[in-house]
């Protein structure tokens, strides 16, 4: 609805929650009791959510901007939260969207979509390149993944379009604005032209793993749009995060979330010390959180399954 979008396009920071359905071999989980509930609001709308640890029983609330449950589509989520950002990257304002949750929560589902319905990263690009028909604008895209390294600041970022043997660096140019050097971005024209580019990306990032089942708890996958619009550029980063697992082996993936928690934390708390600095996720997305840019965060939840709720502490809570 035109209110919910005009709430989404005045919030510089959302945080929103994902409850993704059953799936048909979790049939039995069914009659397992809740541990979500949704206890105020409408759909699209500032609820809070109680979420409670069926171990113990005991229950913690979180107040968020908005609520997707079982019936809603990924093409919901587009409507009510990401399309109102679209027509910024026009003008140049910088945007991030990112699912996160645990493996299986349904993040690839909500960014990358399947077959027969798009995710949100193919519904922004066909966005984009509407918005664009007629004008001057054009349109580039970025595909890289971003490895962590044990200490919280090293970390390795690789080009998923243009694979080369050096890593892409951040760096700040003389004006101050941040580049990503070695990183490259290869135009697009069209829906088919995006898909061509995009799936050999998703090969690169299947291959370079050896462990075919951890592709997703490994690295977080970053797609890159970038509008460039007369003098104006503005860029809208889709993030399909690595899992944030209970017991990850990774450090460096498990540090990063954090830190991009703590920063969206700080943001939404409007905070003057935003440690961008701390990961090098969230020094790579410095230009695009924060500041004038816009930021999505969806917090991918399993039905069933008490997960590992870290990411949700960004919300605040109530007791
Ligand atoms: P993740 O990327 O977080 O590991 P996936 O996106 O791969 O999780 O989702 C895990 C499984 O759940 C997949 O089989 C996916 O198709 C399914 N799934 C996720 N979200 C939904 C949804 N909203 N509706 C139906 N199936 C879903
Ligand atoms: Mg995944």
């Amino acid at each position: 609805s035109a209110g919910a979008a005009g709430a989404a396009s005045s919030q510089r920071v959302r945080v929103v929650l994902r409850l993704r359905p059953f799936l048909p071999l979790e049939a039995g989980s069914a009659a397992a009791p809740p541990c979500v509930t949704v206890i105020g609001g409408r759909p699209g709308s500032e609820v809070t959510v109680q979420l409670k640890d069926p171990r113990t029983s005991r229950s913690k609330c979180y107040k968020l901007d908005a609520f997707f449950g079982h019936e809603d589509r990924v093409r919901d989520i587009f409507d009510k939260e990401i399309s109102a950002v679209i027509p910024g990257i026009f003008e140049g304002v910088n945007a991030t969207v990112f699912a996160c949750g645990a493996t299986g929560s349904g993040k690839t589902y909500t960014m990358q979509g399947t077959e027969d319905l798009p995710g949100l990263i193919p519904l922004a690009v066909s966005t984009v390149l509407k918005l664009g028909i007629g004008t001057s604008c054009s349109l580039e895209i970025s595909y890289y993944e971003v490895y962590m390294g044990r200490c919280q600041r090293s970390g390795r970022c690789y080009d998923l379009l243009e694979p080369k043997d050096t890593e892409i660096m951040a760096l700040d140019d003389q004006d101050g604005n941040l580049q990503l050097k070695g990183l490259a971005w290869v135009p697009v024209r069209s829906m088919e032209e995006f898909q061509e580019v995009y799936s050999k990306g998703e090969q690169r990032r299947n291959v370079s793993h050896t462990d075919l089942n951890d592709v997703s708890s490994r690295s977080h996958a970053v797609l890159s749009i970038r509008v460039n619009n007369d003098a104006v550029t503005g860029k809208l980063n889709l993030i399909d995060l690595a899992g944030n697992e209970d017991k990850t082996c990774n450090e460096g993936i498990r540090s990063s979330l954090f830190v991009l928690s703590n920063v969206i934390s700080a943001l939404k708390n409007n905070e003057s010390r935003i440690p961008y600095r701390d990961s090098k996720l969230t020094r790579i997305l410095q230009d695009s959180l924060g500041g004038n840019s816009r930021a999505v965060m969806i917090a991918c939840l399993e039905s069933y399954i008490q997960q590992y709720l870290e990411f949700l502490n960004v919300a605040s809570k109530e007791e």
